[in-house]
């Protein structure tokens, strides 16, 4: 017998027929001897539509209120799935965030989590009841607000229950059947990992592979939850996310992902002297723009080119920052670029090869793809590239480390 913490998206709720789906995955499990625990998403759409209401009303509106709104899509779906389960003779309860209860900051549309009393629930699944958790949600019991965790959140929700009722694992029901090499849709070829390293996964998630919420991995990787990935519509074993000595051969370079929502911009003819970076980022970190990667070019004449990357949806924000900025740090123009993609490889085994970068660099060159910034950490080489280039240099490195499947 296991404890099992089972998440399901908003494509996995999508209707009925397929919240009647998952009540019978949940009765499977329940009937098997375990003891579970279900959190669900928002039917897929509704919560981007409840934002948009809200935006609609007003683009500065109350973040307090917003979170009011946006919490309800997954009231909605617990108490049809504890209805689906009782109607197949499941016992069920469902459970809002405040019941729990799951406490937060109060950082209301991106609230961190801080506790989560895991007794009542450990309870009720001990008397053999199911309870059907709403993810994204929580309370911020200094003001007794509803607050939500930040889009994609409902992961985060899953990862924190499952290490708060101390369950073996938590099984994230998506509709991709586990984690990928690649994006299959860009590779055909691409294969499913059994296993990854929370490690991998976490660089993965932050470059931009969607599978998992990167907050939710973080979470895990922390708290030691074995997390897996797997379909709802399908029933094969699908991913586990665990610790790298669980993992017996571990190859070089793991996955490769991409992501086009950064912006490239460079800072024309920056004054070559103390202070200017300083100046430079301190501006934009005020304004709360996060910055990725960054290069520096000296020039012959006291001048240094600067390039790096923001968010896209932050780049109009930065470029007014540091147009502001200007008149003090005495650049000569700002060149933004938004068709570019960051291409990451991915690998604890990077720790122990040389060589791993220079295979990227090898790989993209033989395609004529020019790289415009690098950036590395311990286990992960970035590029930056020409947007169109995305998928060509997903393709040839995912060749170049071997990692194509039989086609
Ligand atoms: N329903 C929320 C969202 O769409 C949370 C989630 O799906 O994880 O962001
Ligand atoms: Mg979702």
């Amino acid at each position: 017998m296991a404890r099992i913490v089972m998440k399901f998206g908003g494509t996995s709720v999508a209707d009925l027929d397929r919240i009647r789906n998952v009540a019978g995955r949940v009765k499977r499990e329940v009937d098997a001897g375990h003891e579970v625990a279900v959190v669900v998403s928002a039917m897929s759409g509704v919560t981007n539509q409840l934002v948009k209401w809200c935006q609609e009303l007003s683009p500065l509106h109350d973040a307090r209120e917003y979170d009011a709104v946006v919490a309800t899509g997954e009231q909605v779906t617990i108490g049809l799935l504890a209805i689906a389960l009782q109607a197949i003779g499941v016992d069920a309860r469902s459970w809002l965030g405040w019941q729990v209860p799951i406490r937060t900051d109060n950082a209301h549309g991106k609230a961190r989590v801080e506790s989560i009393d895991g007794t009542l629930l450990i309870e009720r699944m001990q008397s053999g009841q199911v309870p059907v958790v709403a993810g994204f949600q929580g309370i911020d019991p200094v003001r007794n607000r509803i607050t939500t965790l930040g889009r994609g959140g409902s992961d985060l929700s899953a990862v924190a229950i499952a290490a708060a009722v101390k369950a073996d694992r938590c099984d994230i029901y998506t509709d991709v059947d586990g984690i990928y090499t690649t994006d299959p849709r860009i590779v055909p070829r691409a294969r499913k990992l059994d296993r990854i390293s929370y490690e991998e996964m976490l660089e993965l998630a932050s470059v931009g592979a969607k599978v998992l919420q990167t907050r939710s991995v973080e979470l895990a990787m922390k708290q030691r939850v074995r997390v897996q990935v797997l379909s709802s519509f399908e029933d094969k074993p699908g991913s586990l996310v665990v610790d790298e000595d669980e993992i017996v051969e571990q190859p070089i370079v793991s996955g490769i992902a991409y992501s086009r929502d950064d912006a490239k911009i460079t800072l024309r003819r920056v004054p070559d002297r103390p202070g200017v970076a300083a100046a430079i980022f301190g501006a934009l970190s005020k304004a709360n723009v996060n910055v990725d990667m960054i290069v520096q070019n000296l020039g012959a004449d006291a001048t240094t080119d600067m390039t790096f990357t923001v968010s896209k949806a932050d780049l109009a924000r930065a470029q007014d920052v540091l147009e502001k900025a200007r008149p003090e740090v005495g650049f000569e123009g700002i060149v933004a670029d938004p068709d570019v993609a960051k291409i990451s490889v991915v690998g604890v085994g990077m720790r122990s090869h040389a060589g791993v970068a220079n295979t990227m660099f090898g790989a993209l060159a033989e395609k004529g793809i020019n790289i415009q910034v690098i950036s590395t950490s311990e286990i992960k080489v970035s590029v930056l590239v020409g947007g169109d280039y995305t998928e060509l240099a997903v393709r040839a490195l995912h060749t170049a480390y071997g990692l194509d499947g039989p086609a």
